[in-house]
């Protein structure tokens, strides 16, 4: 087990455990510092705040914003930001708001396709969850239209299937400014997902200021770390590592701290957030 994870998700976005719960059970795998990075929302913070505290854990704020590179949906984790900074706090917010208006368009899709779904029994199972894909996957196996959330995206609402819509979201840059502007660091998240072109992405990022790749991730082999790390070594970038927790059980997934993440490597990730000169690791106002 490793010592560290920072890419977990909880119910404050598409998670399917609390904040507290996540932070415990790290603690009892081992790790010692960790990062919550729900979608678009920095809600259960606070929570997990109280729990890495009572545990004696270290936790950075932490956040997974989706950027759109022309059309390619890149996923960025922010990591050390002042989460009370009121800029970020309003585009998050507006991003949820944006993820209820885009279910909602996903619900009529899905009618269209005569597969009827209540919007508002897809908003209780997010509870009070930043709504994502991965509800709406839920409630169309509750109502009998896929056999599993695998096939429902598969079928339906993965990236180009006939349910999937996009929502309004930043470029790149404007993230990362975004991020930066809050006093955060920014990690490119899961570079493999972004396909074919993953390095050529990844030098455009670092282009517009990216401070690092997830080079250590759930199920990645001994290799593709090695392919992960020597970008980061050719760009000059940090690397961090994560499980992205979700607690879905999944083909590939792992449970929290199950990551191949090395000491050595969990360190350094740690002394290139302290050492950088910002105003890091504040929670206050977190909501
Ligand atoms: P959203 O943020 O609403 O676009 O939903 C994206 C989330 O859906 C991801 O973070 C994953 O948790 C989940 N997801 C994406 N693709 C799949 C898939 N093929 N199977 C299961 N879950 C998926
Ligand atoms: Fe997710
Ligand atoms: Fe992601
Ligand atoms: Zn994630």
């Amino acid at each position: 087990m490793a010592r560290g994870d920072f890419h977990l998700h909880s119910t404050a976005s598409d998670g399917v455990r609390d904040p507290a719960w996540v932070v415990g059970t790290a603690a009892a795998n081992g790790v010692r510092a960790l990062a919550l990075t729900d979608h678009d929302t920095t809600a259960g913070l606070a929570e997990a705040a109280a729990a890495a505290e009572a545990a004696g854990l270290r936790l950075l704020s932490g956040v997974e914003l989706s950027a759109d590179l022309e059309g390619v949906d890149v996923h960025l984790l922010g990591y050390g930001f002042d989460a009370a900074h009121a800029p970020l706090r309003e585009y998050l917010a507006g991003q949820r708001e944006g993820r209820v208006g885009r279910m909602r368009r996903i619900v009529r899709v899905l009618a269209d396709h005569g597969l009827p779904l209540d919007a508002e029994r897809v908003l209780a199972i997010a509870g009070e969850a930043s709504v994502g894909r991965p509800h709406v996957a839920r409630a169309l196996v509750e109502a009998g239209h896929a056999a599993s959330v695998a096939e429902a995206f598969d079928v339906w609402l993965g990236n180009g299937r006939p349910a999937h819509v996009t929502r309004e979201r930043l470029s790149p840059a404007e993230a990362i400014a975004l991020l930066h502007e809050a006093g955060g660091a920014v990690f490119a998240a899961h570079p493999i997902y972004l396909g074919e072109a993953s390095d050529d992405i990844v030098r455009t990022l670092a282009g517009a200021g990216l401070d690092g790749i997830e080079t250590y991730y759930k199920h990645y082999d001994a290799e593709t770390v090695a392919a992960h790390h020597a970008l980061a070594l050719e760009l000059g970038l940090a690397e961090s590592g994560g499980s992205d927790y979700h607690g879905l059980g999944n083909p590939n997934d792992r449970e929290i701290g199950d990551i191949p993440f090395a000491d050595e490597a969990v360190a350094a990730f740690l002394s290139f957030l302290d050492g950088r000169a910002l105003p890091g690791l504040a929670l206050a106002g977190a909501g």
